[in-house]
């Protein structure tokens, strides 16, 4: 069998959601497991996550196979819906939906009186991706209050800034100006809110990032938080070569050879999740010690550097990310972030619950 697998560890999501209570022990807490719970796999995180007061995510059809799994928590949806023939079956599985436009508005006017469907009023202070304006939000909310068929409604808004220096100060300024907006349950906060920021904590958090083990900070690993990575992906080195001064490796010749030294080979390449515009020298972790990536990495395959590690041949433990090697180190060093490495983990990833 190809050694390359990636662990979930669930106790380590149990862990992560702890601290997340931690950080806001006066809000609920709304997992966020869009995007296969950022590669998690849904059902999985959705598990290991069961104390968390609801979930958050994105496809319909995922949110009712959550319902149809038992789980009674707040379930919502985080586009809302995309058109009013998905209103019934919102409203069966009582799922909460997030409201962010004026076509949405007009579109609940067609639920059904008893449907009872609980709406979270999205409000862009900033981000200008989704959200009525604050000018719009105060007859957004009674034409919702007015509408029979809603159920409990709440203020949204999501942070542009809350993992850099401009903050959210700015934002928070705009969501204190709408009229009566403290008279609504609140849901602000982000991992990084969550981490930075308390008084954006109100009543629900939405925790992403942070309960996979990764800091939501561009230069930041969740270990200074106290997270525990929830997935590890490994495999094996599975041959060396020798190089002699100027020998290249793989495709475009992108590492080239200064002196005579060992490269090893590793099963694991884009086709698996691993950035293809990793550079040389991405941390690798082989035999439990750090070395780099040489070469350009391919689709079913990477290099690296076995210099300093003359103990390390075939068969050494290769850890691309996880329990020792922070995926944002590997981020990092390609120029993005961990939530892309993490969510880009492709299905033919042999998968291991521990
Ligand atoms: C993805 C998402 C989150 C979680 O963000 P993290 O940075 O992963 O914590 C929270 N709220 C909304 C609206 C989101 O889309």
């Amino acid at each position: 069998m190809r050694p390359l697998f990636a662990t979930i560890h669930s106790a380590a999501l149990k862990h992560n959601l702890a601290v997340v209570r931690r950080h806001a022990p006066a809000s609920k807490v709304l997992a966020v497991i869009k995007a296969n719970a950022y590669g998690h796999g849904l059902s999985r995180a959705a598990a290991a996550l069961s104390e968390a007061d609801g979930y958050a995510l994105l496809e319909l059809d995922e949110a009712v196979r959550l319902r149809e799994a038992g789980y009674r928590q707040r379930i919502v949806l985080l586009e809302g819906f995309f058109g009013p023939d998905e209103l019934p079956l919102l409203a069966r599985h009582r799922l909460a939906a997030v409201v962010h436009c004026r076509e949405q508005i007009a579109a609940l006017d067609g639920l059904a009186a008893d449907a009872r469907l609980d709406v979270l009023l999205k409000v862009n202070t900033g981000m200008n991706r989704l959200g009525l304006s604050p000018g719009e939000f105060a007859a957004a909310r009674d034409r919702l209050r007015s509408n029979p068929g809603v159920g409990a409604i709440a203020l949204m808004t999501h942070f542009a800034n809350a993992d850099d220096a401009r903050g959210v100060a700015w934002q928070m300024a705009r969501l204190q100006q709408l009229p009566d907006g403290d008279t609504l349950p609140r849901s602000l906060a982000n991992s990084a809110a969550i981490l930075r920021y308390p008084e954006t904590h109100a009543d629900w958090v939405r925790p992403g990032i942070m309960l996979y083990g990764c800091s939501p900070f561009p230069e930041g690993v969740g270990d200074e938080a106290g997270l525990k990575p929830a997935m590890t992906l490994e495999s094996r080195i599975i041959a060396v070569q020798d190089l002699r001064p100027g020998d290249t490796v793989g495709y475009g010749g992108m590492f080239r050879a200064d002196r005579a030294l060992r490269i090893g080979v590793v099963a694991c390449g884009y086709a698996d999740g691993y950035p293809r515009h990793a550079p040389n020298g991405t941390p690798v972790s082989v035999a439990g010690r750090t070395t780099g990536t040489a070469g350009r990495v391919s689709m079913d395959l990477l290099c690296v550097d076995l210099s300093e590690l003359p103990e390390a041949g075939p068969g050494a433990r290769v850890v691309l990310w996880g329990e020792g090697m922070p995926v944002e180190r590997v981020a990092q060093a390609a120029g993005t972030v961990g939530y892309q490495l993490l969510c880009a983990l492709a299905p033919r990833v042999r998968i291991v619950e521990a």
